[in-house]
Order: C-alpha cells, then structure tokens, then sequence
C-alpha cells in the first residue's frame, strides 16, 4: 500500500484521479495486517484499488465527474465497494471518469481529461485513456493500482480497457449490485474489474459480485470461485465469429488482430464457427435512444436541492432547478437529457423509445439463438487504438461510433471481457473481446485466459 500511495502521487500528471484517500489507504492497510496476523485474509486481502467515482464511498467526495455533486459526501458505502473491503482491499482513491459515466474518451469530466500512459510512436501528443472508466483504466496501466473498478453501460469498462493495454470485464446485468452506484442508464449499468491479467479479474469480481436485497435487479446465484475457471483447457469449445462485426471502415490492423485471435483460439484446441448476429446494425442506434431516456430520468434528482451544487441568486424554485442545472451538469450530460426527455415526450415515445426497446429484444433474441451453436463469441473491443485528447471532443457521433462492438452485449445483458492481444502499427494497445452466455462468466474468462 505504501509503494502504491507513493506511485499514485508519481503518476499525478495523469489525472487519473480525482481524489486520493492516503490516509485512508494506510489506516485499511493496517486493519488488514492485523487480520492477516489473525489468519483471517480475505480473497483480496491488503490489495490496493482504484475506485471509480461513480461509486459512493461513504464520507469520501463521490463526484461522477460532475460539477453538480460538488462536495457530496455519501452518508453509505456501495454494496460493491462493501464487498470488496469486507474481503479485505484498500481504497487509494477515487478515479476520474466521464461526467456521469457518458463519454467513449473521459474528456467530458468536469475535472478534466486523463492521459493514457501509452504513447504513439514517433508522436508525443497524449492519448486518451478511453472512457467512462478512464481515470481506472490510467491508473491500473500506470502502476497506480493494482486494480480498480470501473461501470459498463455501454462500453466504458471494456473500451478504456483496450485503449490502456489491460483487461476489464463486463459481467453479466445482475451479477454485482448496483445499490450505491450514481445512477446513468439503470438496465443497462454493471459493474466489474479492471485488471492487470484475467486471474486478477477472476479474483476481483468473485470479491465484489453476489445477491443484494437492496437491488432488486440483482440475481440470487451463487457466485462461483472464477480462479478455478482458469484451467488453460479450452478444447473443443465452439467460438462464434459473428460475421456482422465485420463493420465498413474497420481498420487493417484490427480485422487482423481478430484473425490472429481466432488463430490462436484454433491453435489451443477451439473451433471457430462463423455465425449472425443479423441486427447488430441496429445496436447502435438504439442504445444512444434507450441509455438518454434511462439518464433523463435518472438525472432529474439533481435539482440543488438534495445533492451538491445549488445555484446562487435564484427568485423561485424553477429557477433554483434551471440555475443549477444550467452551472451543474456540462455539454453531453445536457445533449443527452435533451434526446432522453425527447425520446420519452407523449407524441415521440412510440416512434423512438417503444422502438428501441422491440429492436433491443431482437438483438438478445440474435444472441439467443447464436449461443444454441456456440459456447462464446470473439470480436475486437473498439474500431481503434486510442485517440489523442481533443480529436474527437467536438463530434459525438464519431464518438458514439467507438461504442460498436461493446453496445450489443450490454443491450443483451450479457457477460464480456476485453483482453489486451495486441499492438497497433504504431505501437498502442489493442483488446480483443469475448462476449459469453448469461451468467456464464466462467467459460468468458477461461478462453480470457488463454487469449491473454
Ligand atoms: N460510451 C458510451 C456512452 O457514452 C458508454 C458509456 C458507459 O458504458 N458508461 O454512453
């Protein structure tokens, strides 16, 4: 734990996290040595992480990444940062994000960018780390956390996990509690690990998963040790590749890592099957309807009434909530309300919102069937290595683009893992993804592990 205080303050210039918690972290490590003493460690006993300020962490700055939740201090503890101290880790900090977990590139958060570690060859621009998990996934990549967590909603565990040269996973909707978590696209949020190596992933999620009465859409199962999963033996397993990935514009370089990766999967044993996935174009679109409509909703508690910020001057309480509003909650956290209260008014809702919801039932129907055929799926992670800050900032769809290949798991609610497999032409990282069946996070990391 020292040796990481010291580094997190080494790696400052990153911006990877919005508050550091040292004493905290020192104090944790202690009661952790004392448990030890006593032979009682827990499965990530004396481990220091990285906690994405989505979480609220009870009397510790929780922001989202927002200016509106300006010195919120949550008065409880996440069930998923309970779980994970209770089995012993150690806070360091609370890592940056996008404002309200929306962004492909961490530039949206109120506390700025964060640098990627990694460096193009031959150009010294600074990259972005990816996003909403950016400040996680920078902070894991730069030896300031031996791990973190991060959310997925439509990406933002698995793409900042590609972009950073790590591994992040996606587990299944309902396998860790979302109670305490700041609330962006509520069907869709889940939370995971973001690792070093696939073994680290296996042991983050079995500390931070499980029931939980107070999320209702948690699962009761039992959560298995995913450690024993890794058993290196994938032969026989089928392995669809679905050919509608297979996007217009996909680079050289990543069809040919995916190639490479079916190569590999081939050469311990699997059998790769071509298969369709036939409303994958459809994903897309209906995610960027469904996650705003969910955000508008979920947004409109901050009002400068019960959290955080409250705007100045205000003559009434309409122009308490728009003052506030209007200071509190930055460029896409607004474009998105407005497509959400858009796509939700009386005489949209059935054209947009009705729509999207039957199309995301199709593309869970697509999975459905494909998994009568094959046991996992293997696609790249993102369209791209990553990008330097600033490229992107003024054109959302280029943005929303990035999110191709992650969004149809997350609409299906199904378990997946970015694994770092690769290198691009000029030197950055590049994921390969696995997408598994419902709940069936095993066999994902097991053919993980093998990729890795
Ligand atoms: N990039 C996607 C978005 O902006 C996904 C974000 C996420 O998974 N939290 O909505």
């Amino acid at each position: 734990t020292q040796a990481h205080v010291q580094a997190v303050e080494a790696a400052r210039s990153l911006n990877a996290y919005i508050t550091e918690t040292p004493d905290k972290a020192l104090k944790m490590a202690e009661a952790s040595d004392a448990r030890r003493a006593k032979g009682e460690a827990g499965v990530v006993e004396g481990i220091p992480l990285a906690v994405k300020d989505l979480f609220c962490t009870e009397g510790v700055l929780t922001t989202a990444g927002s200016h509106i939740l300006d010195g919120f201090k949550p008065p409880y503890e996440s069930t998923v940062t309970g779980n994970l101290w209770r089995n012993g880790a150690v806070m360091l900090g609370k890592a940056n994000l996008d404002e309200f977990a929306m962004g492909s590139s961490n530039e949206t958060s109120y506390h700025g960018p964060v640098e990627n570690p990694w460096r193009r060859q031959g150009d010294n621009r600074p990259l972005v780390p990816g996003g909403s998990s950016g400040g996680s996934a920078a902070a894991v990549a730069a030896r300031a956390a031996l791990a973190a967590t991060g959310t997925d909603t439509g990406g933002s565990i698995r793409q900042p996990a590609s972009f950073a040269g790590i591994v992040g996973m996606k587990p299944t909707y309902g396998r860790c509690s979302r109670w305490g978590i700041v609330a962006f696209a509520s069907s869709l949020d889940q939370a995971g690990p973001m690792t070093r190596s696939v073994r680290d992933a296996a042991i983050m999620l079995r500390a931070m998963a499980g029931h939980d009465e107070k999320d209702s859409t948690s699962v009761d199962l039992p959560v298995p040790d995913y450690e024993q999963a890794l058993t290196g033996d994938i032969r026989g397993l089928k392995v669809g590749i679905p050919r509608e990935y297979r996007v217009e514009g996909m680079p050289q370089e990543i069809e040919a890592l995916w190639q490479q990766g079916i190569q590999w999967l081939k050469d311990a044993g699997a059998e790769p099957v071509d298969i369709s996935l036939p409303r994958t174009h459809y994903a897309l679109p209906a995610y960027y309807i469904i996650a705003p409509a969910e955000a508008s909703s979920n947004l409109a508690r901050y009002d400068g009434v019960r959290f955080g910020l409250r705007a100045e001057g205000a003559g009434s309480l309409e122009e308490l909530y728009e003052l506030t509003r209007e200071a509190g909650f930055g460029r896409e956290v607004k474009r998105r309300v407005l497509i959400g209260t858009y796509v939700l008014s009386a005489g949209y809702y059935d054209a947009y919102y009705n729509k999207a919801r039957k199309v995301r039932t199709l593309i869970a129907q697509d999975f459905h069937d494909a998994y009568k055929e094959v046991d996992v799926i293997l696609a790249p992670t993102a369209p791209s290595a990553a990008f330097a800050i600033g490229d992107l900032v003024d054109d959302p769809i280029a943005m929303y683009l990035n999110d191709v290949f992650t969004v149809p798991a997350s609409l299906a609610g199904l378990p997946a893992i970015s694994v770092p497999a690769g290198l691009s032409g000029d030197g950055l990282p590049l994921g390969l993804q696995l997408i598994g069946k419902a709940f069936d996070e095993e066999t994902v990391l097991r053919v993980g592990g093998v990729l890795e």
